[in-house]
């Protein structure tokens, strides 16, 4: 929901982008599998990278109601181009911007809301995926800083990134207690990464696992109090969700809106396909769920916005707008009849990339017993 001119303003600037920039090229960039970094530094150019954080910072003094308007906008154009994008906003530059001093900030943050350094984010490892408590990733206090040894897998920007948030366990004594998060150049000897992982969708972002052998870092790239690691990351999980949202949004407009044309074009036993009931069934639920998901993401951008506790609303927003995109994906393929199982319709694409919703900020079975625990307690 459009609520002032400057979401207004944020809605038409994006779709314009989305509709000249980057829809032309989504395909070709899907193919190839190459990170589109001038359509990125585009968006730099615009002050999205920075559309969340303060002026003062190299920010666009914006919020994280008009970051959703635009997240949601590019995801109607391209997933990877926008989940990278919305990592860049976020997640990997939220601790810099909290704990980073004033020269990390002006060597890294400024340069990264420019587009000329990118950043990433780091929880996953091989044993520890929805069990952060697993973390194995060892952060060894020195006499002048922290030196880090262990791995992360599924890093988005793993290979290409300047710099890494990384979450790691201080003392495996104190558990969940002992996880906190360091800041983490590439260009710190010891760092390393594997090759690209090939993956079903969001073929554009690039993932990989990362190595830290002995890596040394210097005090102040502890972000925040030692052993308030997971109170670091609930500071940013509801808006992590609620972007996540955001994104589904985005993308099951563009498989409704393929849908809709689709309907219309294409004629079987004298008709348009559109005239027969159980396709227009289809397309009803596509709009309800939509209308409803957005309702949901309106509000949840507000309360994040307002700083008033919603993690429970931000994880029933992810689950249901991620769970109707993959539906709208389904059911537009099967609008689509055999031409969506061709690479020629954008409808397969969608069906794929949507799937990566799934998994970050919370895997659905995982938001669903969190979900149910509020009412179960
Ligand atoms: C495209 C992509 C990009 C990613 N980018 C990043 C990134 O940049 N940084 C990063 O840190 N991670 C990233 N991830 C990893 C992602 O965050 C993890 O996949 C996610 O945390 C889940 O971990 P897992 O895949 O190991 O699944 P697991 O935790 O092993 O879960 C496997 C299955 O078991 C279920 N399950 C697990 N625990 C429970 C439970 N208690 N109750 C019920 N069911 C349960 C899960 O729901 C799932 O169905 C990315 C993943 C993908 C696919």
């Amino acid at each position: 929901m459009i609520r002032s001119d400057a979401e207004a303003l944020i809605k038409k600037t994006m779709a314009r982008f989305v509709d000249d920039e980057v829809i032309p090229r989504a395909r070709e960039i899907d193919e190839s599998g190459e990170f589109p970094y001038d359509l990125f530094k585009k968006l730099a150019d615009m002050g999205v990278l920075g559309i969340r954080y303060p002026k003062e910072v190299g920010g666009s003094g914006g919020d994280t109601v008009l970051y959703c308007v635009a997240m949601q906008e590019l995801a109607r154009g391209l997933m990877s181009l926008a989940a990278t994008t919305a990592m860049q906003c976020l997640m990997a530059t939220n601790g810099l911007y909290l704990y980073g001093t004033k020269e990390m900030h002006e060597e890294y943050l400024y340069p990264a809301l420019q587009g000329e350094k990118i950043g990433a984010f780091q929880l996953t490892e091989p044993e520890a995926g929805s069990d952060l408590g697993n973390v194995r990733t060892r952060a060894r206090k020195t006499s002048d800083g922290y030196v880090i040894n262990g791995m992360k897998t599924w890093s988005t920007n793993g290979p290409k990134g300047d710099f890494h948030t990384v979450l790691c366990q201080t003392d495996p004594d104190k558990g969940l207690k002992g996880l906190m998060f360091f800041f983490i150049p590439t260009t710190t000897p010891g760092f390393s990464h594997s090759k690209k992982f090939d993956c079903l969708g969001t073929r554009s972002s690039t993932l990989s696992e990362i190595y830290f052998n002995d890596c040394h870092i210097p005090e102040e790239y502890c972000l925040g109090e030692p052993g308030r690691g997971l109170d670091v990351l609930l500071t940013i999980l509801a808006e992590i969700r609620i972007m996540t949202a955001a994104l589904a949004l985005g993308l099951h407009r563009a498989a409704m809106a393929d849908s809709i044309k689709y309907c219309k074009e294409r004629v079987q036993f004298g008709k348009p396909i559109g005239k027969n009931q159980l396709i227009q069934a289809k397309i009803a639920n596509m709009a309800v769920n939509l209308e409803a998901g957005q309702l949901m993401v309106d509000k949840v951008t507000r309360q994040v916005r307002d700083k008033k506790p919603c993690l429970n609303e931000a994880s029933m927003a992810k689950y249901f707008t991620v769970e109707s995109a993959c539906k709208a994906s389904d059911e537009a393929m099967r609008i689509h009849g055999a031409y969506g199982f061709s690479m020629e319709y954008s409808v397969q694409r969608y069906y794929r990339d949507n799937r990566f919703l799934l998994y970050g900020g919370g895997t659905h079975e995982v938001l669903q017993t969190t979900i149910a625990r509020q009412y179960l307690k």
